[in-house]
């Protein structure tokens, strides 16, 4: 049994704005099962959600550098896994979780700091496990021992990658605000390219570095997704493990979803067939239970490649399949979809904003769920619709790799606008054989990738170190 203290800027319910915070809010409790001791720190935000929060230190001086802040730190415990929320509202209190603040690298460096405080105040840790660039400086400041305690020298670190292309790079001129030593500032250390690097100095100096699925372990080690660290990641690869996430099924299962009108099971899909009623009249589309309904659920960004989509927006009125989108993010994207909702109001239907009960019903409702990133870590939602019976169009890259085969689902390789048509219409000519179609959702709603599984190789991992 080891006593694990995770660090991250978000955890389901409290706060989410990705797969991070499903992952956190589900692996901490599935450990917990498994019998290790595990707590989480992250920052109490205003816009967090976190009934029952019980105070439970009041006063915890967090210096960084020459700035000095007092965070008091509230409990909650979620299946049997503790969580710390650092509350400390000059860094927190901000309507939101990550918006581009000129002082971010003081918010989490900050976080990192109250993370060891709690370890010397309150958790005698074996095991810090960062999640992301927000974590990336503990091994930094543990191993420059600012805080004098010659007790966390056995302490291991772990650094896992929820996705690389957010690193968490600050000018170099934040060395000294964060308290680090200019001596850790070269390229073997947290430099990268003239900057400082949070997740490069997680993983220089880490034990461990783990990512989200054994695809994306490999890939984040090529040129083409390494986002300049794949040399790196290659030098340090016998400590780079692949764990695929597991789905929260308690959340998300047709059976008892409390967002879902009619709940529905492979056995009896009626109450499916209603959730697509209710969508397409939701969405304003044209309530034809016949014709195939489509889905995208994402955040807008740059990864998620939905440029493709757009770019095949006439092929999909010619084929005609309905697409619904929900998402929110980078304006162009929010701008891409309106307009073609605006120009063909029957196939295309967007909501932007974040809305999880939207999620629950789109999930339920469509036939098809298109996921055509130009690189996915793990990625959730193609799990999640594998549960709902809504077959994932996927293209072959990370997680979506290791979660959808062809008995499950379509998958594409290139990153083109013709492989994703060509994928569509494969599923488009398959959705026709009703029967063979059915059995395909029923084989993706009898896929089980559980906490308990990923768990069990994070203890492994745990106990390896
Ligand atoms: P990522 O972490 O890259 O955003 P994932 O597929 O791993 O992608 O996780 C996305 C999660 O966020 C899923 O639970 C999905 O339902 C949810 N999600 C994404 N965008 C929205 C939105 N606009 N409204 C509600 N939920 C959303």
């Amino acid at each position: 049994m080891s006593r694990v203290l995770m660090v991250t800027a978000e955890a389901a319910p409290f706060a989410k704005t990705g797969g991070l915070a499903d992952v956190l809010g589900a692996l901490p409790p599935a450990l917990a099962r498994l019998g290790e001791e595990v707590a989480v720190v992250m920052p109490r935000y205003d816009i967090a959600h976190i009934p029952g929060a019980e105070r439970v230190w009041n006063a915890l001086p967090l210096v960084v550098g020459p700035h000095r802040y007092t965070a008091a730190i509230d409990q909650v415990v979620m299946g049997g896994a503790r969580y710390w929320f650092v509350d400390c509202p000059p860094l927190y209190a901000r309507g939101q979780v990550y918006g581009n603040f000129a002082d971010d690298h003081l918010r989490f460096g900050a976080l990192n700091i109250a993370a060891i405080g709690i370890a010397r105040h309150m958790f005698r840790a074996d095991i810090f496990h960062g999640h992301d660039w927000p974590a990336g400086l503990l091994p930094a400041y543990l191993r420059e021992n600012l805080h004098g305690d010659p007790s966390f020298f056995g302490t291991k670190c772990v650094t896992t990658i929820h996705n690389l292309g957010y690193q968490g790079n600050f000018p170099a001129s934040v060395i000294s605000d964060l308290g680090l030593s200019p001596a850790s500032f070269h390229p073997e250390g947290l430099e990268f390219w003239g900057d400082v690097s949070f997740l490069k100095a997680g993983i220089v100096w880490s034990d461990a570095i783990t990512t989200v699925s054994p695809t994306y372990a490999r890939e984040i080690q090529t040129p083409e997704h390494g986002f300049g660290l794949d040399g790196l990641l290659r030098a340090r690869a016998s400590r780079v493990h692949g764990i695929l996430n597991g789905a929260d099924y308690d959340e998300w299962k047709p059976e008892t979803d409390a967002f879902v009108a009619r709940r529905y099971s492979a056995k009896n899909l009626t109450g499916k067939r209603a959730a697509k009623m209710t969508l397409l009249t939701n969405f304003g589309l044209p309530a034809n239970p016949d014709r195939p309904l489509l889905a995208v659920i994402s955040r807008f960004a740059h990864q998620k490649g939905l440029d493709l989509i757009a770019a095949i927006a006439k092929d999909l009125v010619e084929e005609d399949a309905a697409l619904v989108i929900l998402g929110e993010g980078e304006a162009r994207f929010e701008e891409m979809f309106q307009e073609m909702a605006r120009d063909f109001p029957d196939t295309f239907a967007v909501h932007v904003g974040y809305n999880n009960a939207m999620a629950h019903q789109i999930e339920a409702g469509a036939d098809m769920f298109l996921m055509p990133s130009r690189y996915e870590p793990c990625g959730l939602s193609q799990i999640y619709s594998l549960r709902y019976g809504t077959v994932p169009i996927v293209r072959a890259t990370g997680g979506l790799e290791d979660t959808v085969d062809e008995t499950t689902g379509f998958k594409f390789s290139e990153y083109t606008p013709t492989a994703l048509l060509d994928a569509i219409r494969q599923a488009l000519t398959a959705w026709k054989d009703k029967k063979a179609w059915r059995e395909r959702m029923r084989r993706g709603m009898a896929k089980d990738f559980s906490w308990t599984a990923a768990a069990v190789e994070y203890q492994k991992l745990y106990r390896s170190l």
